[in-house]
This record gives C-alpha cells, sequence and structure tokens, in this order.
C-alpha cells in the first residue's frame, strides 16, 4: 500500500451504529446527527437494514483512506453514507486509472458477494466522508439470510461493471473536457450538492491524462459559465448544459441504470 494512503484496518468508529433504538433510526437523524444516506440500505426493509446497521460500525473514511487494497483480502464491506470512493486499476509500474466510482448509491467490496476473498481493485476515498464498515462474515450470513439483500448487493455490482465498461471506452475515444464533464456529473449524483472539492491534479489523475489538459478543459467549461471555483472547490454552476457539454458516456449510463431499474421493480 503507498505510503500516502491511510490504512482503515485500525479505524475506531466515530459513531455506533444503531439499530433503530435509543433515538437514531434509518430514516432519522443519529445520535451524533449522522443521518442514513445510502440508498442501498434506505431502500431495504426495514428489519434487514436494521439488523445490517446493527452489525456494522459507523466510521469516518478520511480523504485517501484505502478501504479495498488490491490483491488483498477483503476484511470489510463500506456502505458509504457520504463522500466518494474511486475504484483504481492499478499498472506495475504503479500508476493507476479510475475504472468506478462509489458514493452514497452503493457499497465497497463487490468481489465478497460472489464469495471471492481478494480485490482485483484499490478503492480509495477520494472525497471524505462516512461509511458503515461491516465484516465480511457478518455480511455474509445477512445476505443468506435475505434474498432482498442478495439481490441489492449483485444488482450494484452489475452497476459498477457497467460504469467499467463505460468509461473504458470513454478514456479512449474522448476529448479531455467531455470526460471531464461526464466526471463532474457522475460525482455529483454520488455525493449531492454542487461543490465538488478536487484539485486539477486529482481530476488529472482520475482522467487518465496531463494537469494541463485538465487545466484547459475546466477553463473551457468555466468561460462557458458551466464550472466556476469558490474557495479552492469545483462548483457546478449550470448542470443542464454540462450535460450537454459532456460525451454521450453520461446518458448512456444514465439511461442503461433508468432501464434497469424499472425493470427490477
Ligand atoms: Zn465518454
Amino acid at each position: 500500500m503507498p505510503n500516502k494512503l491511510t490504512d482503515l484496518r485500525r479505524a475506531k468508529p466515530v459513531v455506533q451504529a444503531d439499530s433503530g433504538r435509543n433515538g437514531a433510526s434509518r430514516d432519522g437523524a443519529g445520535r451524533n446527527g449522522q443521518d442514513l444516506a445510502n440508498q442501498i440500505l434506505l431502500d431495504l426493509p426495514r428489519n434487514v437494514s436494521s439488523n445490517l446497521i446493527g452489525k456494522a460500525q459507523l466510521i469516518k473514511l478520511p480523504i485517501h483512506s484505502v478501504l479495498n487494497e488490491i490483491n488483498e483480502q477483503i476484511q470489510y464491506l463500506y456502505f458509504i453514507n457520504s463522500g466518494l470512493a474511486s475504484v483504481l486499476n492499478v499498472l506495475h509500474d504503479g500508476k493507476s486509472v479510475e475504472v468506478g466510482l462509489t458514493g452514497r448509491e452503493g457499497f465497497v467490496g463487490v468481489p465478497v458477494i460472489a464469495g471471492f476473498k481478494t480485490s482485483p481493485t484499490r478503492v480509495v476515498m477520494q472525497i471524505e466522508g462516512t461509511g458503515h464498515r461491516i465484516s465480511v462474515k457478518d455480511l455474509q450470513v445477512a445476505m443468506k439470510a435475505s434474498s432482498a439483500l442478495e439481490k441489492s448487493l449483485l444488482r450494484y455490482s452489475q452497476e459498477l461493471a457497467l460504469q467499467a465498461g463505460q468509461i473504458a471506452a470513454c478514456n479512449r475515444v474522448h476529448e479531455v473536457d467531455e470526460r471531464l464533464a461526464r466526471w463532474l456529473l457522475m460525482s455529483q449524483d454520488r455525493i449531492g450538492g454542487s461543490l465538488i472539492p478536487l484539485t486539477q491534479e486529482f481530476l488529472a489523475h482520475m482522467l487518465g491524462t496531463r494537469r494541463a489538459s485538465v487545466t484547459v478543459a475546466a477553463g473551457m467549461l468555466q468561460k462557458a459559465g458551466l464550472i466556476s471555483y469558490v474557495r479552492g472547490q469545483l462548483k457546478i454552476e449550470d448542470r443542464e448544459r454540462l450535460e450537454h457539454a459532456s460525451c454521450e458516456c453520461y446518458a448512456t449510463l444514465t439511461r442503461q441504470l433508468g432501464a434497469w431499474k424499472s425493470e427490477s421493480e
């Protein structure tokens, strides 16, 4: 694990997750003002999510913390409550390219769902947040007991595979400014709000391109009034036009996710 990254294995819970008693509920604010925001947990039958939350610990996920490490055994799954994680493909020379994004709509630790033990990717927090951390063993027991949970986790693993395929095509054929617009839209969907606390250096890394290219691309979007910078943070000013500025990949992903959602209802 690169030494700049944070190892979460000894992270202490900031908030002991609650199963619905003592004033914290899956709908409202918890004892420490932590709302449950993970969409998978929110969509599950109440007894299933309460059971999971009761076994999980709500922990802080600082920027650059590693949730799953490439080729290492997966010890925990994370239902992200806030913040944004990047799924990275790491090459032998240490370079990494983003192949997926997970926020409060998903979970980290997908291979476990199929019974696999190790991670083929590095999953790193790019925007700090919180998440419900649950051991692989507890998750597997819960999954055996609830077909709704199993189905929901399987669906998300397909969504992540869909992203990986689209991003691979996108990185190969689309221009940096279109890819930047696509990335900003995907990030906003996953974190909510219009402020994205990221540097251009980071964006270049995520888009697998040079920083100078991202500076030019961001400058174009800024000049057109689609984004701005507020106290060092990137702000989305005009989402509708940003969608037009994106390559087809954002609309393709959105359309497919919508189709799958209606097929599963
Ligand atoms: Zn694209």
